[in-house]
């Protein structure tokens, strides 16, 4: 970093929830600084569970495959009662279904899951600052100015956006002076990533299940470690070592055939569930357990957050591209009501376990999260069937028009927004927009709905067409004839006509003002006619200039995607697009200097 870098995003935290932003963010080529003050990633296991609604984000992100095949399924629980062993399912599993693709919940080290995500990210040409610390920053209307510290000394940066996704002691939160109420739940424990002799790896077993001394070794698929964790009392010093845990184990399950060999991480904490106030100051965001922390119970905390970050991924994306700031107010108005829910059920789960009922339901899952009540969400008043607007977006099978199967989901996989039409004319889609994939369905469309699926899966009728958000939830379910409503909604959240955002070079001359535009045909002679000849050249400036200044915005981030990945035509053509603008801009400067010396 230079003193003085400048970059759209500065996102504080290198946790789940600050990787899963920058991932967004860098497939959009939006610009962004990815800080952490630990000097490098984290090591600790601890958020093990990744639920199947972040399976799916995972999956749009590219990184699902490898996180899965870093971990395993969760394992039988292994209960041992003075009767014996007793094998007991924890985690319920359904088979997935073609609306539900992943079911199961994965058993994977968080820091494996960072580690792919760090892979995803080095992929697409970035890599996150270790050893950088947020020690301070202001904003004003335009940005904020952050202080890092690194190993190089102090360093400024300014940016247009600062994300805190520190955790949940979060320095962003706490210098924004936002609340972070909530209660300290009287749960003490620890967690530990150790290395033993005298367990097996086909079960998570649990000691003492019944009495205060409980303990749990579960296997952490993908290494050869497990995870001990025990709740402690609040009042005595631990000894976290090898040697410590191993007598702390044999003094609860009286097993000496178990010996800790290392200890690879390990710490006692406290359980809270705690929600901030506000998720947002100004420019400033909080995501993840800087927004909300939750006792472990349940496996939703590492959930939470990555589908935070995914939320506001793409809404940082497009207002930076010239969607209304607006935009950025429905990310605490989507995730906050959903943290709430989740703290409660993080707690009930929480107390289950204190009264022997560790087994868990499709509510761990996160598929049934949506955003009903969301400004975002079109409603049509006369549907009252199938998937509504603000629901979680089904995946299906079908066919491509070309005869090879694929699935919605591999349709929505990317950063746009997609719209679906069922069995409608192809005339009446509306115009394709940049940022927007639009495929009819049925047998006069591009894809055909093998078996029913979609139809099934959307409770959709003839001539009705769906809006997909980038995140993947329904934005709106309506007819053809209400289709300009969509086209509407569509410029409100940054996805504009082409003409209104990167014209071609041949477009370019067509949409930007010329000499032989509205001025040439006829010369204004009175002095209204010149007023209102002056007012619309002022206009078509002010137009002007902020396509230019937007045009360039996004040259900037081409020509690093471009050095990043070399997509040289793309460059090219917005290259020779800016040049034409500049040369508009002037020819429209002159003309407006000549008007006013006609006067
Ligand atoms: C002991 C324990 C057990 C858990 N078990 C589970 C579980 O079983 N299932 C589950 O889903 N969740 C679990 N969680 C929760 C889960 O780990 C968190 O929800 C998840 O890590 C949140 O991710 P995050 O990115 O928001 O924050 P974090 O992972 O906490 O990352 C925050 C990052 O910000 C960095 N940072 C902080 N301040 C600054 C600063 N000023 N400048 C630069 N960087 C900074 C930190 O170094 C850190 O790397 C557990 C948490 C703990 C503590």
């Amino acid at each position: 970093m230079s003193p003085t870098t400048e970059t759209d995003v500065i996102i504080c935290g290198t946790g789940a929830a600050g990787l899963t932003l920058a991932l967004d963010l860098a497939r959009r080529n939006i610009a962004f600084l990815l800080i952490d003050k630990a000097p490098h990633p984290f090591v600790g296991s601890r958020g093990k569970g990744i639920q199947p609604r972040s399976q799916e984000v995972f999956e749009d992100l590219g990184v699902i495959d490898r996180i899965v095949a870093s971990g395993g399924e969760y394992p039988v629980q292994r209960i041992y009662t003075a009767d014996g062993p007793i094998d007991q399912v924890g985690v319920e599993m359904s088979e997935p279904t073609p609306e539900e693709p992943y079911q199961i919940p994965l058993l994977v080290p968080q820091f494996l899951t960072e580690r792919r995500l760090r892979e995803r990210l080095a992929e697409l040409g970035h890599a996150p600052h270790y050893g950088h610390e947020l020690v301070g920053f202001d904003q004003d209307g335009d940005g904020v100015t952050a202080r890092i510290a690194t190993p190089d000394g102090e360093q400024a940066v300014r940016a247009r956006y600062l994300i805190g996704a520190d955790g949940g002691s979060s320095f962003v939160r706490k210098t924004l002076g936002i609340g972070f109420p909530g209660k300290t739940l009287g749960v003490r424990a620890i967690v530990a990533d150790v290395y033993v002799d005298g367990v097996s790896t086909d079960a998570w077993h649990r000691w003492g299940e019944d009495t205060a001394g409980q303990v749990s070794m579960c296997p952490l698929y993908g290494t050869d470690m497990f995870q001990l964790q025990a709740p402690v009392p609040f009042d005595v010093d631990l000894d976290l070592s090898a040697e410590g845990l191993t007598a702390f184990f044999r003094e609860r399950t009286g097993r000496d055939d178990v010996v800790i060999r290392s200890v690879s991480w390990a710490s006692a904490f406290q359980m809270n569930a705690r929600l901030a106030d506000s998720y947002r100051q100004g420019r400033v965001f909080l995501t993840g357990d800087a927004a909300h922390c939750h006792p472990p119970t349940g496996g939703q905390g590492l959930n939470t957050s990555v589908q935070d970050a995914y939320n506001l991924g793409w809404k940082l994306a497009a207002v930076l591209d010239g969607a209304p700031e607006s935009l950025l107010e429905s990310y605490e108005q989507e995730r906050r009501p959903i943290a709430e829910a989740v703290l409660g059920l993080s707690e009930k789960l929480l107390e289950a376990a204190k009264n022997r009922d560790i087994h868990r339901g499709r509510e761990v899952s996160q598929l049934d999260l949506g955003y009903l009540n969301s400004p975002l969400s079109l409603h049509s008043s006369a549907r009252d069937k199938g998937v509504l607007a603000g629901d979680r977006a089904p995946d299906s099978p079908v066919t491509g028009a070309g005869g090879l199967p694929t699935r919605l989901f591999s349709l929505f996989q990317g950063p746009h927004w997609t719209l679906l039409g069922h069995d409608v004319e192809e005339a009446s889609a509306p115009e394709p927009r940049p940022g927007l994939h639009i495929h009819t369905i049925g047998t006069r469309g591009d894809i055909l709905d093998s078996g029913d699926r979609v139809q099934g899966a959307y409770g959709l009728s003839a001539e009705q067409w769906v809006l997909v958000r980038p995140d993947g939830y329904v934005a709106a379910v309506v007819d053809t004839a209400e289709l300009p409503a969509v086209e509407a909604y569509l410029d409100t959240v940054g996805v504009r006509p082409l003409a209104a955002t990167r014209p071609t070079t041949t477009e370019a001359s067509t949409d930007m003002p010329t000499e032989t535009s509205s001025e040439s045909t006829g010369t204004p002679r009175t002095r209204r006619e010149h007023r209102q000849a002056r007012t619309a050249a002022e206009q078509r400036l002010a137009t002007a200039q902020r396509e230019l200044h937007q045009l360039s915005r996004q040259v900037q981030r081409d020509l690093r995607s471009v050095r990043r990945h070399g997509e040289t035509t793309a460059i090219v053509a917005r290259s020779n697009f800016a040049e034409l603008a500049v040369k508009s801009i002037n020819r429209l400067t002159a003309n407006f200097r000549t008007e006013r010396t006609d006067q």
